[in-house]
């Protein structure tokens, strides 16, 4: 018999915190668009005799991060380094927290395909700082200092995640989780979310773990999910042929779908980690927890509940609409402008969605205000216009700032309810149309409303969809 595999996957994630100023230092944290080696001071070079002093702000984020993915929070932590020799660390040594990181035995419910939920642990979060950036090309080689003691807190997960597809949800849900707070972008295109996924396998039902391999590289989460499910393969096949996995690190390579080995894997004593002894201990009060656990938005999990409740939502629409904080505020705004959740959340969910993909925008960059798509509408529900020509108007406010009322009104966009008129139209289209009308009077109930929908297309195309079609309907109902 064959015999089966578990995979064993544990995830760091490192997550860069969004303050107005480096860790330890003055300098800017604004640096897109800066020239190399321009935001940078004594402190974040590490001149010999420089003292860092660790930016309250960056702590407050920290703790909200630990908030928001349940964990406790420790009254007292400290610093400590990891002593390395490489370019882009001017120190020679990284601050980090080694034994005492400040938040602990956290965690995350994730719902996966299936609709089965699982909950992963988080070990531990810890404030660390960043290191620059090396620039390699054919002869030089150069480094930028800019993002050096920019700072960062590492998430490691438990060991708890088992598939592909869990670590894939586990990161969404991590970065929805601190999104919310406001304390990051978490974004991989930007840098400010990269992840390094540990890999073991082990025979189903044994215990103990296999050797591990970490990978690094990954710039997305479908990045992480693949190469994960490669790693899997890799060590099973090894193992089968009478292999020994080896504890490395490796890098994965996208373009040909393999994880490629870097380095062998340090062991944590390779480091001497040892006290910072520049720096206090970190302790966190009371006043301060309770200051910023008020702070804290409504999770989403909340949200979601809230949702279903308060407007009458599907969870699944529910879900879409949470996914980010402000495209929840920006359905909440439409729905109590318009008095209509449902639409709102249709509209929204179908429309603004789409729109938003086709042109790889966020929520926040849209062009239609929460008020005037409010305002679409409330056009629809007071019979002003059919939505068909509520899609045209939407449309339009893409590109026209004007008030959907005036772009109704200016374009002549206004239903037709004047039955007078309409009826002279419905006459028109059933004396020209003499074979679908005795195709309606053949029809079966069940069939009426299909053949009744080509002859209502007539008169809206007549009319250029300007007809309001409940009228219409019982128009052709009396005449037929
Ligand atoms: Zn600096």
């Amino acid at each position: 018999m064959a015999r089966e595999w578990e995979a064993v996957i544990g995830l760091e994630v490192h997550c860069q915190l969004k303050t107005g100023t480096k860790v330890w230092c003055g300098c800017s944290t604004d640096y897109d668009n800066a020239k190399p080696n321009t935001h940078v001071c004594p402190i974040c070079l590490g001149h010999p005799g420089v003292l860092p002093k660790l930016n309250e702000k960056v702590l407050d984020y920290a703790i909200k991060a630990g908030l928001a993915l349940n964990c406790d929070i420790n009254k007292e932590s400290k610093f400590d380094r990891k002593n390395y020799f490489y370019p882009d660390t001017p120190k020679n040594y990284q601050i980090t927290q080694f034994d005492k990181p400040y938040a602990e035995n956290g965690y995350l419910d994730i719902k996966l395909n299936s609709g089965r939920e699982k909950r992963i642990g988080i070990t531990r979060i810890h404030i660390e700082e960043d290191a620059g950036k090396s620039i390699h090309t054919t002869n030089e080689s150069f480094v930028n200092f800019n993002r050096a003691s920019m700072p960062l807190i590492e998430i490691v997960s438990e060991p708890d995640i088992r598939t592909p597809e869990e670590a894939y949800e586990y990161l969404n849900t991590l970065k929805t989780a601190i999104k919310y707070t406001g304390i990051s972008d978490v974004s991989m295109e930007l840098g400010s979310l990269r992840c390094d996924a540990n890999v073991s396998v082990r025979e189903k039902g044994t215990e103990k773990f296999g050797t591990r391999t970490e990978t690094k590289n990954l710039n997305s989460f479908k990045a992480v999910a693949k190469a994960i499910e490669y790693e899997i393969g890799r060590q099973i096949e090894l193992i089968e042929n009478g292999g020994v996995v080896e504890q490395e690190t490796l890098l994965w390579d996208e373009a040909n779908g393999v994880t490629r080995v870097m380095r062998s894997k340090e062991e944590a004593n390779d480091y001497r980690y040892f006290p910072e002894p520049d720096l206090v201990k970190v302790i966190i009060d009371n006043d301060r927890l309770e200051r910023l656990k008020a702070e804290m938005p409504e999770s989403k999990i909340d949200k979601v509940k809230r949702f279903i409740k308060e407007y009458d939502l599907k969870e699944k629409d529910a879900e879409i609409l949470s996914n980010e904080i402000e495209l929840a505020d920006y359905f909440e705004q439409v729905a109590k402008y318009s008095n209509n959740s449902k639409s709102s959340s249709n509209w929204i969910i179908t429309e603004v969605l789409r729109v938003l993909k086709e042109e790889n925008k966020e929520i926040t960059d849209f062009s239609i205000r929460a008020e005037h798509l409010a305002k679409i509408i409330k056009l629809i529900d007071n019979g002003t216009i059919s939505s068909k020509i509520a899609k045209k108007v939407f449309e339009m406010k893409l590109t026209d700032s004007r008030d959907p009322e005036e772009i109704v009104k200016v374009e002549g966009l206004t239903q037709v309810s004047d039955s007078s008129e309409i009826e002279k139209i419905v006459d028109e289209v059933i004396a020209n149309n003499p074979k679908m009308v005795e195709d309606y009077k053949q029809a079966d109930e069940g069939r009426k409303p299909r053949v009744l929908k080509g002859l209502m297309g007539q008169v809206m195309k007549i009319t250029k969809g300007k007809a309001n079609p409940k009228l219409v309907t019982e128009l052709f109902e009396k005449k037929l």
